[in-house]
């Protein structure tokens, strides 16, 4: 009788929107314990936008844009189409470059007029180790209280002679592998993100948001939603230990995602559940797949999976 139950069941999912690949994650929802949710994307809709632009002295807009554009050409990220379709509306070209690459969860870097220039985010500025100028870490800070997302242009051989020679003018004041520019870009939160953790604390689980966005903007989006645990600045390759964790707290976990730095979080998670319009990876490393994009749809899953549990019993 139990897989005719699961059979309804699923055909009930599929009404509500939701694509099941594994049955068996279908009926281990009723006994969740913790869902967490990835920020961009899922609980967003995805980078929307540059609003605005920050240089250090000696760098205009419209070059740090066309630079950053050229290194984020061959990038399918969310910031990079937002980085090149702000370069093309201000109408400036980018320039050629050679030796693109991603660099998970941090950035991009390519190498233009034989300089190794960098596009990403708090993760990369740690790795190269350089520190902030005040005037865009400001720009940052204010930036972040509005929940807007802050990656940062840098370009590596700085201070080197040949660039001094090749660029033919005066350098600016920036050191070894300290960005010279900063671009902010704003997200919008999707309209259902904001009853989910009130539904799912409702059925007495706990809410949890990953992201390899940086704190601020974590917090932010976080307290908007009434989250309360955030797991900001995760890189793509520790999103899954995360969930291994709770789990070793003895947690049941969904992990609900859409891209392929959540792909293997998705795996690991007792139920993986992928935003539809995900990326290839996350939708097939799920258990179930949100056709409508609608983060509502985890509270009918838990509703669905405890109702039919009730009906076998
Ligand atoms: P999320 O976990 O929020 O979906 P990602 O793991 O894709 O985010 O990226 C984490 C962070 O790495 C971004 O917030 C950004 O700072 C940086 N990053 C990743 N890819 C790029 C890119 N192509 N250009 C600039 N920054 C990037
Ligand atoms: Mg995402």
């Amino acid at each position: 009788a139990i897989p005719l139950v699961v059979a309804i069941n699923t055909s009930l999912a599929a009404r509500n929107g939701m694509l099941v690949r594994d049955r068996i994650a279908m009926e281990r929802a009723r006994t969740l314990d913790t869902v967490v949710f990835d920020k961009t994307g899922t609980l967003t809709e995805g980078e929307q936008g540059v609003v605005d632009i920050a240089t250090v002295d000696g760098v205009s807009e419209d070059e740090a844009l066309a630079l950053a554009a050229t290194v984020e050409g061959d990038s399918e990220h969310m910031i990079a189409q937002a980085i090149r379709e702000a370069a093309d509306d201000r109408g400036v070209s980018r320039r050629t470059a050679t030796d693109f690459e991603a660099l998970k969860g941090r950035g991009v870097r390519a190498t233009v007029d034989g300089e190794r220039v960098y596009v990403g985010g708090p993760n990369l500025l740690s790795e190269l180790e350089g520190g902030v100028p005040p005037a865009l870490e400001r720009f940052a800070d204010r930036a972040g209280e509005n929940a807007q997302t802050v990656v940062y242009l840098v370009r590596e051989d700085e201070r080197s002679e040949s660039s001094k020679v090749r660029a033919g003018t005066k350098r600016h004041a920036s050191r070894e592998g300290e960005p010279v520019a900063a671009f902010a870009l704003a997200d919008v939160v999707r309209e259902q993100s904001y009853r989910v953790v009130d539904a799912l604390h409702e059925l007495g689980l706990e809410v949890a948001m990953m992201t390899g966005d940086s704190e601020d903007v974590a917090r932010a989006v976080a307290d908007d939603l009434g989250i309360d645990t955030v797991f900001a600045e995760v890189l793509p390759e520790d999103k899954d230990e995360k969930i291994t964790e709770l789990q070793e707290q003895g947690k049941s976990v969904a992990m609900v995602g859409d891209g392929v730095n959540d792909a293997p979080a998705l795996t690991r998670a007792d139920i993986g559940i992928a935003i539809g319009s995900g990326t290839d990876v996350a939708v097939q490393s799920a258990d179930i797949i949100l056709v409508q994009n609608n983060p509502m749809d985890v509270v009918r899953l838990v509703k669905l999976s405890r109702a039919s549990y009730r009906k076998m019993q």
